[in-house]
């Protein structure tokens, strides 16, 4: 799951990066509501967490705009303004939902797995196909009553690969889902952690195409491999 963090306070933005990070987020940073702007432009993002006091203009502003180009990123609104006009305002610029300064981790991220949910259309905590369900909250991957416990990150390309099940995800797309700006060097793990996760699976779960990339096929394995 990749973040866009918008947040010009270094002491939140930074407890906020680490914090998701440990809990499996890839998260990029914009301190600048101009630079979010550019981010979105060229980067996919799962979910926007949006400060509204920022230096240059206002998060609302950036929110007006990202909607009016159909740009559907779900939201958060994190920010100190408790007064019910401003969360009021924030949802009608089209934010998701809204948390109010200070928050606490937990929180917040139960808030994104709801909000991961309401995206997938589901109100159901855990994703499943084919008999491999998956634990957001946990990390787990249970297939044919065994359950794995899994790395934030092979859980993050597990997910990935879950949700478009049949299509082809490149390394290069797999990176960005598990890295932000600030992780770089770490672009040849990819390999290491779908071998990690044949190895749990067994080996019909995860296929390559050569120069393609890694999917989940249609046709997973019955039974215990
Ligand atoms: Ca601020």
């Amino acid at each position: 799951m990749k973040l866009l963090l918008v947040e010009d306070d270094e002491m939140v933005g930074e407890s906020l990066q680490k914090g998701l990070k440990a809990e499996g987020y890839s998260v990029d940073w914009a301190m600048k509501a101009e630079d979010a702007s550019f981010a979105l432009e060229t980067n996919s993002y799962d979910i926007m967490l949006l400060d509204l006091g920022l230096p240059d203009y206002s998060g609302l502003v950036l929110l007006r705009v990202v909607r009016q180009k159909h740009n559907q990123i779900p939201t958060i609104i994190l920010t100190a303004k408790d007064s019910i006009q401003d969360r009021v305002e924030g949802l009608d610029a089209g934010s998701d939902d809204y948390l109010v300064k200070p928050f606490s981790l937990d929180e917040l991220l139960a808030r994104l797995r709801a909000l991961l949910r309401r995206k997938r259309g589901s109100a159901e905590p855990l994703l499943e196909y084919n008999g491999l369900i998956l634990n957001p909250k946990t990390f787990e991957a249970t297939l044919h009553h065994q359950t794995f416990k899994l790395s934030t990150k092979e859980f993050a390309i597990l997910m990935a690969l879950v949700e478009t099940p049949g299509a082809p995800l490149s390394k290069a797309q797999l990176e960005e889902k598990l890295y932000g700006w600030d992780d770089s060097n770490q672009s040849n793990t990819i390999e290491v952690f779908i071998h990690s996760l044949r190895k749990k699976l067994g080996q019909g779960w995860i296929k390559n195409i050569r120069g393609l990339g890694y999917f989940i096929p249609k046709d997973t394995p019955k039974g215990l491999h």
